[in-house]
């Protein structure tokens, strides 16, 4: 009998967030023996980013990063990190990537976790000091030290990012304004009465919302002053953040020859358009395996789940179906969980009391289960997470005491 191969070459990870790093520790937890090469531009232990634009920006907040695992983990599993170098080229057909340092190193196999960049404001003085994005621990310390009381902070875009900074500024007793370009906030997440719970929690906490807000410029002296809008507006401002939303990494991708469509093309194993190069997370784009349509999704589950495809590919083990995708974000102390992907036309159906700020919203495709979003609804998040694809009685749906399992047909 033979003994398997094990390649000379490592598995190059570039990019070690939530995706790059799971690949990582999943070889490893299912066995390969062969060398992992972990590399990042970003200096630090790999860490967490949700906490960035929430914990870390909470009053008396310890202002540290939350890592993704403990310092020691890598090297008691023989994984080889290199951070604070960027790779600069991808040779396909060498199997081999060039690191800033000028070194090359060859690759068994090459997996692209190179995440999204934050959307900048591309407008005049867009690039004033003052005016900045939300993605980085860097990017969160200096908010952080700008969040100051009675600052006038204008935020564009009220997107989760948006939306957790108004909140976080809001509780630092900043003056907090919201300029959003659609008539409501995270329209493009969420259905009509959910955005209007979230805007009169956050107006309750003082968070003013200007919507159909075209901004056309921000002006200042020496750094951002103020914030105008096509409509002559004009908001005074001490910070400015861009929560535009963001675009995929896929440069080095482009560059390899890699299929690229916003967002590297992968299949249901991860695999790009060449055979030899995966990418996981928020720089993919994919086919839903729940509804075929094709997705881009920034969430921690998708990055995990593409992750384990990958290492399963790789190690040719069958691997279990993907988790539902699912999402959350925290404003002024209110959670909203979602569970699947909704689309703009679906059937949406309240469920339980928006005023007592528990009730759920259910979203019906063709009369199928496509996704939920709950309030303070747990029950829901997790029936729903199971019954994603079911047909369910909008009737029963919409019936108190009714449970969402109860109402499949
Ligand atoms: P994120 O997850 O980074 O918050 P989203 O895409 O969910 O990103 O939300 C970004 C929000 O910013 C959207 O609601 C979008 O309508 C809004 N937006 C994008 N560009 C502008 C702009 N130039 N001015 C105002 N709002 C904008």
């Amino acid at each position: 009998m033979h003994e398997p191969r094990i390649p000379t070459e490592p598995i190059i990870i570039i990019g070690a967030g939530h995706a790059g790093v799971s690949v990582a520790a999943g070889l490893r937890s299912q066995g390969w023996d062969g060398g992992v090469l972990l590399v990042d531009a970003d200096g630090r232990l790999p860490y967490e980013r949700p906490p960035l634009s929430k914990d870390l920006l909470k009053p008396g907040s310890a202002e540290q990063v939350t890592p993704l695992r403990r310092a020691g983990y890598y090297q008691e599993r023989c994984i080889e990190t290199v951070l604070g170098l960027d790779i600069r080229q991808i040779d396909v057909e060498n199997r081999s990537v060039t690191l800033s340092d000028g070194s090359v190193r060859a690759y068994h196999r090459l997996v692209i976790a190179t995440g999204s960049t934050a959307r900048a404001l591309r407008i005049p003085g867009g690039d004033l000091p003052g005016v900045q994005t939300l993605k980085t621990f860097d990017d969160a310390a200096r908010l952080r030290t700008q969040l100051t009381p009675g600052a006038r902070v204008v935020i564009v875009g009220a997107g989760y990012i948006g939306l957790e900074v108004a909140a976080a500024a809001a509780a630092l007793d900043c003056d907090v304004t919201v300029l959003e370009f659609q008539d409501r906030v995270m329209s493009r997440v969420t259905s009509e009465p959910v955005s209007r719970f979230f805007e009169q929690h956050h107006e309750n906490h003082g968070v003013r919302f200007v919507f159909g807000a075209a901004v056309t410029a921000v002006e200042g002296d020496e750094r951002a002053e103020r914030v105008l809008t096509a409509d002559g507006g004009s908001y005074p401002a001490d910070v400015v953040i861009a929560g535009i939303g963001v675009v995929p990494n896929q440069q080095l991708a482009e560059a390899a020859g890699l299929e690229c469509n916003d967002g590297i093309l992968v299949d249901q194993h991860g695999r790009t358009s060449h055979p030899e190069v995966y990418a996981a997370g928020d720089v993919t784009r994919f086919t839903s395996p729940f509804d075929g349509s094709s997705l881009r999704l920034e969430c921690i589950q998708n990055a995990q789940a593409q992750a384990d495809s990958i290492v399963h590919h790789i190690v040719e083990k069958p691997r279990k179906d993907p988790d539902i995708p699912w999402f959350w974000t925290v404003q002024h102390g209110v959670r909203l969980q979602t569970a699947g992907v909704r689309h703009p036309d679906d059937d949406a159906i309240v469920r339980g009391n928006v005023e007592d700020k528990k009730f759920s919203v259910v979203y019906l495709r063709n009369g199928k289960l496509s996704a939920v979003d709950t309030i303070d609804s747990l029950k829901d998040f997790m029936a729903a997470k199971r019954l994603i694809g079911a047909a369910l009685d909008p009737v029963l749906v919409s019936a108190p005491g009714t449970s969402l399992a109860e109402a499949a047909i």
